[in-house]
């Protein structure tokens, strides 16, 4: 891959952040230090990225391509209600279980990628709500 500045701007936010950001967040959030420059770049820049297996589009939901910086394919979790995405703890050997238990499991199909996403509450929210638990009322 040619590294340009661009490319370079780009791998940077995201390997920073640690996030998984949309083209356009990035766009915004690379304006910055790269004035002037144009949401078709990014996306190129990011399908660059993406080829040299810098950068991992996330394959989450509906809604814009998420892309992030952690080249091997790992579980989401995804919360319904924040819209919060996180990893869970040891996501690589929660990838390499679940590999190991569907090849066990496939008759010979040969799995060379795996999108896991988890749907449900991340813990902020689940601590929300148990707090918005109506009291019930003594009288
Ligand atoms: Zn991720
Ligand atoms: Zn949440």
């Amino acid at each position: 891959m040619r590294v340009t500045p661009q490319r370079a701007h780009v791998w940077q936010i995201l390997a920073e952040s640690g996030a998984h950001l949309g083209a356009e967040e990035v766009w915004e959030r690379a304006r910055d230090a790269l004035p002037g420059l144009e949401l078709s770049t990014v996306y190129r820049a990011l399908e660059a990225l993406r080829e040299a297996n810098l950068v991992v589009e996330s394959r989450l939901s509906e809604g814009p391509a998420l892309f992030e910086a952690n080249a091997s394919s790992h579980p989401h979790l995804v919360c319904e209600r924040c819209g919060g995405i996180s990893h869970p703890e040891a996501s690589p050997e929660v990838a390499r279980g679940l590999l190991a238990a569907l090849a066990a499991g496939s008759g010979g199909f040969e799995v060379r990628e795996l999108h896991v996403v988890a749907r449900g509450l991340c813990p902020e929210c689940v601590r929300r709500e148990e707090e918005t638990v109506p009291v019930t009322d003594a009288s």
